[in-house]
């Protein structure tokens, strides 16, 4: 387990109004609607600090956050999320499956696998559902249901700077490992829903990956080009596709490998 200063990123602009504040272990992204601050996702509890710093050193207010929108239910990207309404009065969006996650009614955030205890319990603002839009100042926001990692995890569009931009709601194949499923009693379902819901994103355009995990789109790699002077570094129509497919290939492996 690493300690939060260890995985410490620069906060950076990707493009036009969508900054990058997260940490190595679990991406946040900051968005300047004009009229007030999205933030999406906010990592762990113990690296909140790190992006209250990222969101202040990026010329920004903390308390201008007026929106939360949460990818899915897991520890990594809600950790923080009870802290940041306290502190700043952001309004809490999840998927309206991953509520009981999030307000501890199922122990599924995932914290204790990760070496955690989950004590951040609390109940989410807004419910989100398939076909939900969010509008604040220049920027709108589509919500597509994309379950499977967890069953609300929820998918994000929406454009900005004239470029379409792109985030999963959640890849990761450990919540859908055989082993997981069986622990908690879990259906195996999740695993067609959630190949079903990679094509049903397969068709939006996506000019701008945000992954919400650094390393879902070559962050590391892209930000030293960004900042060696290439602006367009993290525009790339090509990289949703390829994601989409290493998701669904690392899916397919992973049932393989339970034969
Ligand atoms: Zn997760």
């Amino acid at each position: 387990m690493i300690k939060p200063w260890e995985g410490a990123m620069t906060p950076f602009r990707i493009y036009g109004d969508v900054y990058f504040v997260g940490t190595v272990p679990a991406s946040a992204h900051l968005i300047d609607t004009g009229e007030g601050l999205i933030l999406l996702d906010t990592g762990y509890p113990h690296t909140l600090y790190l992006v209250l710093e990222g969101i202040r050193r990026l010329g920004f207010d903390p308390f201008d956050l007026k929106i939360l929108l949460l990818s899915h239910g897991h520890y990594d990207h809600l950790g923080a999320a009870k802290a940041l309404r306290e502190y700043t009065g952001v309004k809490t969006y999840i998927g309206a499956p991953d509520v009981p996650y999030a307000d501890g009614t199922l122990d599924l955030t995932w914290a204790r696998e990760l070496g955690y205890v989950y004590n951040e319990a609390f109940t989410p603002d807004v419910p989100l559902h398939d076909g939900d839009a969010i509008t604040l100042g220049r920027i709108s926001i589509r919500c597509i249901s994309t379950p499977g990692h967890t069953p609300g995890c929820m998918s994000y569009f929406f454009e900005n700077a004239g470029k379409r931009f792109g985030m999963h709601g959640g890849v990761g194949v450990n919540s859908m490992a055989q082993d997981f499923l069986m622990r908690y009693g879990l259906s195996f379902d999740c695993r067609q829903e959630f190949l079903e819901g990679l094509e049903r994103v397969r068709k939006e355009p996506v000019d701008i990956l945000l992954g919400n995990h650094v390393g879902n789109n070559d962050e590391q790699t892209r930000y030293l080009r960004l900042i060696a002077g290439d602006a367009d570094a993290f525009v790339d129509p090509t990289a949703w596709g390829r994601f989409l497919d290493r998701s669904r290939d690392r899916l397919l492996a992973q049932i393989e490998s339970e034969k």
